[in-house]
């Protein structure tokens, strides 16, 4: 591996005591086995920079897949999570604490909805925005008649790992090793409006969309099929679920993706950057959905704590102090121009796709191997259905951090040109279809 650029920078007390040999070693024999992992360790970052054990800095692109908005460090959420360990950490949700309801209030704000629940991760947000899709469904059902209990998802979708959250997830890899999953969820072939109105009926008590999938390969969600699916959830009383979990609190240039349609969702699931990387997620509703909640109904033990509701609010407050939408859309169309260019020049690059800091770099090219490349120098990617790179770098990257990384880049497509292997699920035009089929195979 070449090695990236060292850049003066100390190493934390916490590195000096590491060895990553060691740590990777009991890793393998103590953990279980659910991540693949460079042998690299990471130790401490600022701004859009991040440190490993040896010292090494690497330009972070994908911030924690979109957890890390505010970078590294920030000394404003330093600060606040610092004041508040010291004060509470915890306090029970059988009492009130200081910052759930002005966070509640500015999300309102935020996202147009009325009403916030916390939670403690983006499934457990898409759990509690399901629950409430058939709660509605149970108390609009009424005497005797038997609710609506079926989910609609879409293809290439990803809700996240828990039970209910997996069911309209689509890849069958995720699904199958734990099925039987909650039963009576059918998915929408991608922005397919007839194949919507097909499996669309009075049995649906919600949909679920990712106005622009992250885990799926960046794929935006068209005007047509939002706008009917709002329809045919308005028409059935079903609830309109819009999970931002990837794509949300900013990262298109707008507070929520939902926002370039013209009508709402009924429910919003958000997480990863809400807590400035303490775990943190919610689902917002309407006035109308949350209505059927009463309490003992649905809880959570940790969900809304001080401490994270703390570094929530002063996340959002940054965001807008700092206005930082304007510079996710200014970064991107920076970065869209130089992408474009590379795209010119290498024909292995497909399709350029996103909004604002979430963007797909479509290959005919296995991307994995470019990931690892990248990596060796010093710029942190990520590749997605094994042939579409995804950037999601943190909103207050600079022009600087732009065109340095475009350098990068380019030097990373000009190496894979002279030895890249083609990628049999692009060429197929099937999403990662292969180790699906293999999985189904070996049952
Ligand atoms: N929904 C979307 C759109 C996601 O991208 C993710 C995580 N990749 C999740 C749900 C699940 O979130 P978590 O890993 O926090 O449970």
């Amino acid at each position: 591996m070449a090695k990236p650029r060292k850049k003066l920078q100390k190493k934390s007390p916490v590195a000096a005591r590491l060895s990553p040999a060691k740590i990777c070693a009991d890793e393998a024999r103590y953990m279980l086995q659910t991540y693949r992992r460079p042998p690299i360790v990471f130790t401490h970052g600022r701004g859009a920079r991040l440190y490993d054990s040896q010292g090494r800095e690497y330009l972070d692109f994908l911030a924690g897949i979109a957890v890390n908005a505010l970078g590294y460090a920030n000394p404003r959420i330093v600060k606040v999570i610092r004041r508040e360990a010291g004060r509470t950490m915890h306090v029970s949700n059988l009492f009130h604490n200081p910052y759930q309801a002005p966070l509640a209030r500015k999300l309102a704000e935020w996202s147009a909805l009325d009403r916030a629940f916390f939670a403690n991760s983006g499934s457990e947000a898409v759990e509690g925005a399901l629950k409430l899709a058939r709660a509605y469904a149970h108390a609009r059902a009424g005497n005797g008649r038997a609710p609506k209990t079926r989910f609609l998802a879409l293809e290439n979708s990803f809700h996240g790992r828990t039970f209910g959250a997996l069911s309209v997830t689509y890849p069958a890899k995720y699904r199958q090793p734990f099925e039987p999953l909650v039963p009576g969820v059918e998915f929408v072939r991608f922005n397919d409006v007839a194949d919507l109105e097909s499996k669309f009926d009075g049995t649906v008590c919600g949909i679920i969309i990712e106005p622009i999938q992250g885990e799926g390969g960046i794929n935006l969600v068209s005007d047509d099929f939002w706008r009917r699916a709002r329809e045919l959830a308005t028409q059935h009383g079903a609830a309109l679920i819009a999970d931002e979990i990837q794509a949300g609190m900013g990262r298109t240039g707008r507070h929520f993706a939902y926002q370039r349609f013209d009508s709402l969702p009924d429910i919003v699931t958000v997480a990863k950057p809400l807590g400035s990387g303490l775990p943190l997620g919610a689902f917002l509703a309407s006035n109308e959905f949350a209505s059927v909640i009463s309490p003992g109904m649905h809880g959570s033990t940790f969900g809304g704590g001080p401490l994270v509701c703390a570094a929530a609010l002063e996340f959002l407050s940054i965001v807008e102090e700092k206005n930082l939408l304007a510079n996710v859309r200014e970064r991107s169309a920076e970065l869209r121009a130089g992408l474009e260019k590379l795209a010119a020049q290498f024909d292995f690059i497909r399709e350029i796709r996103g909004e604002g800091l979430i963007i797909g770099i479509d290959l005919s090219i296995e991307g994995g191997p470019l990931v690892k490349d990248a990596l060796s120098r010093g710029l942190l990617i990520n590749c997605t259905h094994e042939h579409i790179l995804r950037l999601l770098p943190p909103f207050i990257i600079s022009r600087r951090d732009v065109a340095e990384f475009l350098g990068k880049f380019e030097r990373v497509l000009a190496a894979a040109s002279k030895s890249a292997r083609p990628s049999a699920s692009a060429a197929s035009g099937a999403q990662a279809p292969a180790r699906a089929a293999a999985l189904a195979a070996a049952r």
